[in-house]
């Protein structure tokens, strides 16, 4: 009998109000089912909407400092459960210990992050034109906020959203990921443990096209933060637009390196290999292209081929795995289809390509880490999102071309490049189409103080964590306070 998890509305857990449910599978073994979740829609959504709208009253008035202190609660409580929550994560999402327990780190710190925005959450104070004025700014909640999360990195992404939101003031309807909903459980447990008030945080499990549907259609819900694929990204966004609710994506990327002949080749191959086959290539951020120069090229993919051949593919329960599972079948569906899609465009398959199926591997969605050298810019495999464990390299003559070749993506979430040519380093940070830049080192590795998120279509033009995320989720008012005793406008005409 597979363990029975529920919603959790207005500090009840709950079934769905239609009974159904459906299964957590763990990627590495189909055979083993993790648990039965409610399988929810509009009706869930509406009783859990309706419960963080009545806990908004209360909760918006609590001050920020007092907020902030059950955060760091949770924060503590979520330190001291991270073995327990990272198994989680090994068990739902694949990923190895080492993976998850670096994932648990992220959402920690974004616990203490804003748990110390609740003593800053600062404004403006200016002077007026005029005088005996007070010129001041504030932030204010914005109400229910529906926040939608991916399965890549489950407690992480509900972490960076539902942390800023709550210091703001305001509640929260979560709709996890189907194929990672157990962390989300264990998220709101430790919320409730930590203090947090009766309906603030409401967790309604299901499908993205019925419960997370209703959830960016419900006309009570004032923002959706949402963290997934373009597509689905547009999709809210239209939606959103529609009834003018506020709306914030995270979205896909095609993240490149470029690799330039005075780098440390050493590191440059090693930070590619972590960048591009760690979590099975499923990060946002991971590395999917890499641009290097001709008179290096030949050494690099050489060295890069025979270092990814020593990584080991295995269940992410096993120590010695450096690549784990993907995360389902239509997942390693698409990543097949566009290793052949490679194939017939012409790019040369120097490493891997198959799922693997024989011994273990036969119960899981495992793939061979995978290297397509000598594309073209303009192949499908070097300009649509893949997520899985699939590289593609290009040859460049020059800097220039590393650029134009680096931008050529709709994509624009972080890029790299490797170089000890500081005045080079510095013309790439300021040329690269992207919202995170790193210089010798991988494409990812984001920290909680600093912002988060993509240009062109890997995001909706905001930022997650550091304070740029109090953007999203709260209001400006501008004050002014006149003690003059006239009426006095900067409007009135004086000339
Ligand atoms: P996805 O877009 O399929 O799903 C994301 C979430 O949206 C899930 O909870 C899903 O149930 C829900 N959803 C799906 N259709 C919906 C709809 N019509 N209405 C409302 N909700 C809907 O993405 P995924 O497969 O879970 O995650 C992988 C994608 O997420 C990749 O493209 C990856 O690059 C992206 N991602 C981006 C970031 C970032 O910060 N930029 C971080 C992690 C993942």
């Amino acid at each position: 009998m597979s363990k029975s998890f529920k919603n959790f509305i207005d500090s009840k857990w709950v079934d769905s109000v239609s009974g159904k449910t459906f299964y957590n599978m763990n990627p590495a073994n189909k055979d083993e089912i993790l648990g039965v979740f409610p399988l929810s829609d509009a009706h869930d959504i509406d009783l859990a909407v309706q419960a963080a709208e009545k806990a908004f009253k209360e909760w918006s008035r609590v001050t920020p400092p007092m907020r902030g202190k059950i955060l760091f609660e949770a924060g503590k409580i979520m330190a001291k459960k991270k073995t327990e929550l990272a198994q989680t994560l090994v068990k739902e999402v694949g990923k190895t210990m080492k993976e998850a327990l670096g994932e648990v780190k992220a959402a920690v710190d974004m616990l203490y992050f804003m748990g110390g925005e609740g003593r800053r959450l600062y404004g403006d104070t200016t002077y007026s034109e005029l005088p005996n004025r007070l010129a001041i700014t504030k932030r204010y909640p914005i109400g229910v906020c529906g926040i939608i999360t991916p399965w890549n990195f489950p407690l992480s992404s509900i972490s960076w959203k539902v942390s800023p939101a709550l210091i703001c003031g305001n509640t929260v309807v979560l709709k996890p990921a189907r194929d990672t909903p157990e962390t989300a459980n264990k998220f709101v447990e430790l919320m409730q443990e930590a203090g947090l008030p009766r309906g603030v945080l409401n967790l309604v499990h299901g499908s993205g096209e019925e419960a997370g549907e209703a959830l960016v259609k419900h006309k009570d819900v004032n923002l959706i933060s949402f963290t997934g694929s373009s597509a689905v990204g547009r999709k809210i966004a239209a939606l959103c637009g529609e009834r003018l609710a506020k709306v914030s994506l995270e979205l896909g990327g095609k993240n490149a390196v470029i690799v330039m002949e005075d780098c440390d080749l050493d590191l440059a191959v090693d930070s590619v290999v972590r960048g591009a086959f760690s979590v099975a290539g499923e990060r946002c951020t991971a590395t999917s292209r890499v641009i290097v120069h001709q008179s290096i090229y030949d050494n690099f993919t050489e060295k890069l081929a025979a270092e990814t051949k020593k990584l080991k593919v295995g269940s992410g329960e096993d120590e010695s795995t450096d690549v784990c599972p993907v995360i389902n079948e239509k997942q390693l569906n698409t990543i097949m289809r566009y290793v052949e899609i490679g194939k017939k465009e012409g790019a040369k398959l120097i490493l891997g390509g198959n799922r693997l199926t024989h011994g273990v591997y036969s119960r899981g969605f495992y793939f061979e880490p995978t290297i397509f050298v000598d594309v073209r810019p303009d192949m499908v495999i070097a300009r649509e999102e893949i997520f899985g464990p699939v590289l593609v390299v290009f040859k460049v003559n020059s800097f220039e071309e590393a650029i134009e070749v680096h931008n050529a993506t709709e994509y624009g979430l972080s890029g790299s490049i490797f170089t000890r040519n500081v005045n080079r380093a510095m013309s790439a940070v300021d040329r690269m189409e992207t919202g995170v830049c790193y210089v010798n080192a991988p494409t990812f590795g984001s920290e909680v103080h600093l912002p988060f998120g993509g240009v062109k279509k890997s995001g909706g033009g905001h930022r997650e964590v550091g304070k740029a995320a109090l953007e999203v989720f709260s209001d400006w008012k501008t004050i002014y306070v006149d003690y003059s005793g006239g009426v006095q406008n900067v409007q009135f005409h004086k000339d």
